[in-house]
């Protein structure tokens, strides 16, 4: 199991078949999550194929997550929070905490870059994130909220590989906005990759 600590991102190789399990230990973390085909940085997971493919604008449990060549790269296989994960806001960058005051705080922009980086990888520019365990709600006249995760302790999303990717996950180091819960504390995020024969014991 990899921790992967509030604030802070890391990268981890899927290959087919393989089952990564994202867990928020407090229940109140946003998990900004990339995908990248192992052998093609240019294909990447494409929120927009993936809101197309689903028809629908948030990722839930049995949704394919596809790339920008319209291949499903993952499956959303498991989700004991049972909620709608956000496709619609950006990752967080620089630009953003200067304008919310804090300039020089970390993003999941850089920490998506830094991740790549420091596994040899590059990609010049910063695809859509899938914001596992964020919470926002779209209401009927097309406006959006930002809440704090719906989650316990402990949930987890399961994400079943289709094709050999590398996966990206920051732990969104948001504390101005309440999008890592009210108390606005950056937690730790674990990452586990499991193999076939023990994808049992992921989805109990
Ligand atoms: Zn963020």
């Amino acid at each position: 199991m990899k921790r992967i600590k509030g604030r802070y991102s890391d990268a981890v190789t899927l290959r087919r078949g393989q089952d990564l399990k994202v867990t928020t230990e407090t229940g109140n973390q946003v998990a900004d999550m990339w995908a990248f085909s192992l052998n093609d940085m240019t294909e990447y997971m494409s929120m927009e194929h993936c809101r197309s493919i689903n028809s629908l604008i948030h990722v839930t449990a049995g949704c394919s997550l596809v790339s920008n060549r319209r291949r499903t790269m993952l499956r959303v296989t498991h989700d004991s929070a049972e909620m709608r994960h956000d496709t619609l806001l950006c990752p967080c960058t620089s630009e953003l905490y200067e304008e919310l005051g804090a300039p020089g705080h970390r993003s999941c922009t850089a920490n998506l870059h830094e991740a790549l980086e420091r596994h040899g990888l590059s990609c010049p520019f910063t695809p859509a994130s899938l914001n596992v365990f964020m919470n926002v709600p779209v209401a009927g006249d097309g406006s959006v909220t930002r809440l704090p995760p719906p989650c316990q302790p402990g949930d987890h999303v399961c994400f079943t590989a289709e094709m050999d990717v590398v996966v990206v996950l920051s732990a969104c180091p948001q504390d101005i906005t309440p999008i890592n819960g009210d108390a606005r504390t950056p937690t730790d995020l674990l990452v586990e990759i499991l193999d076939p024969s023990d994808s049992k014991a992921i989805s109990q």
